[in-house]
């Protein structure tokens, strides 16, 4: 066993760092306070060779692995955290679960824009009624002739505000084998979308409406029985998550430092004072620990998609260590640290919002029960037995 990155993956993370402080140093805090996707940077980082990175470059994409991807995420992240969404929409989002199962037909049409940095995709999971819950979606896909009539509602889905394509989870028939999912164009006559509200975060969402949205049968992804191939999927962008959220709190924690390395109270540097020391190396025994599992879980997903398990376990370790780093942060650099004058309240509040995406804390602590017991739990309410029963 090796904990360390090989040569290539060293030289890799060294020129991703070098073009991220070319091209992404300067305007980090504006770009982290600005609500649009950043085009520009989505470009240059096609250019770069950071988009598709996992992805078959039979699919245009770089051919590398999903530890490479996780790489990247990192190296933009130190240097611009705002950036590392960008990595993430071109690696780990839906469209990692698109170049997975699209059609030949389809990905034409749409994988190589979205790889250039010129289209986004958005994904449409959840439903006002169906969150952690998302088995009980309502949305449905009813077939009339060569189409498929779409009718319901999606919330808070990320880039929804930017993007111009897609990935809608619906409903083909009852029960879990009847779900699968769509992709359906911004513009689509019975397609609304409405104004945006606003994350703590600083993101922006809008509710998306299907009114007898009609779309032809070769824009379905996964037909009925398609859930657990989305769900595989899925797992790819709960890593990319997993790795932003981490990267945020290195962010911060490596700000905390150079503050208190620098900064003097009762004529001593911060850095002096052990009640502080202390909360340092707590700090890096939950980023050190926190990485390891997303290490293994990346380089294990390597292999396919990564597993449930391994990517349930370190997406908890993560967004918990981000947040709680970058939180403690904002402690230790005092109203410095809470002002918009640094991006370290910006971590903690992105770091916040990734505890509830993609599988909350408390889902993913259920699904590493289910392995600690080797059963599966189910949640759902059960019915009461009726006396006669
Ligand atoms: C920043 C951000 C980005 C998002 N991006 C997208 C996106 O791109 N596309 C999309 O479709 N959705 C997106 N979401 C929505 C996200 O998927 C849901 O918020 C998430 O699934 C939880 O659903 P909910 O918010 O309805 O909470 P609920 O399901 O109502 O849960 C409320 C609370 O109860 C807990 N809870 C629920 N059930 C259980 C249980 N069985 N055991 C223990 N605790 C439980 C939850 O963990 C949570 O703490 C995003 C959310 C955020 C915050």
């Amino acid at each position: 066993m090796n904990f360390d990155l090989t040569e290539g993956q060293k030289l890799f993370a060294e020129s991703v760092r070098r073009f991220a402080r070319d091209n992404l140093a300067a305007g980090a805090l504006a770009r982290a306070h600005d609500l649009r996707f950043p085009y520009d940077v989505a470009q240059l980082m096609a250019k770069q060779g950071l988009m598709g990175i996992a992805l078959p470059q039979s699919d245009s994409g770089q051919g590398g692995t999903l530890m490479d991807a996780v790489i990247a995420i990192e190296q933009v992240a130190a240097v611009c955290p705002r950036s590392a969404d960008v990595v993430q929409f071109g690696n780990f989002g839906p469209i990692r679960t698109f170049a997975e199962y699209g059609t030949a037909k389809q990905k034409k049409r749409w994988l190589g824009e979205l790889l250039a940095g010129r289209m986004v995709m958005s994904l449409g999971m959840t439903e006002p009624d169906a969150g952690s819950a998302v088995t009980d979606l309502k949305t449905s896909a009813r077939q009339d002739g060569p189409d498929y009539v779409i009718n319901g509602s999606k919330v808070f889905s990320t880039f929804s505000p930017d993007a111009q394509i897609f990935l809608i989870y619906v409903r083909f028939g009852p029960g879990l084998g009847g779900i699968g999912s769509v992709l359906i164009e911004r513009g689509t006559p019975g397609f609304t979308i409405g104004s945006p509200s606003e994350f703590m975060s600083g993101e922006e969402w809008c509710e998306l409406h299907f009114n007898e949205c009609r779309i032809p049968a070769e824009n379905v992804l996964l037909g009925p029985g398609g859930f657990k191939k989305q769900m595989a999927g899925f797992n790819v962008e709960r890593l990319g998550n997993t790795a932003r959220a981490l990267a945020c709190g290195r962010y911060a924690f490596n700000a905390a430092r150079d503050y208190a390395a620098t900064r003097e109270q009762f004529n001593r540097p911060l850095c002096e004072f052990q009640g502080l020391q202390w909360k340092f190396a707590d700090m890096a025994v939950k980023l050190e620990s926190a990485q390891l599992l997303l290490y293994r879980a990346a380089t294990n997903a390597d292999h396919g998609l990564p597993s449930a398990y391994e990517t349930a376990i370190a997406k908890t370790a993560c967004n918990q260590a981000g947040f709680e780093v970058s939180s403690e942060a904002v402690q230790i650099m005092g109203a410095m640290g809470f002002s918009r004058e640094t991006l370290v309240e910006y971590c903690m509040r992105r770091t916040r919002g990734w505890m509830i995406a993609g599988g909350s804390i408390e889902m993913l602590k259920n699904r590493i029960a289910e392995h600690v017991f080797d059963r599966r739990f189910d949640q759902r309410k059960r019915e009461t037995p009726t006396a006669a029963e």
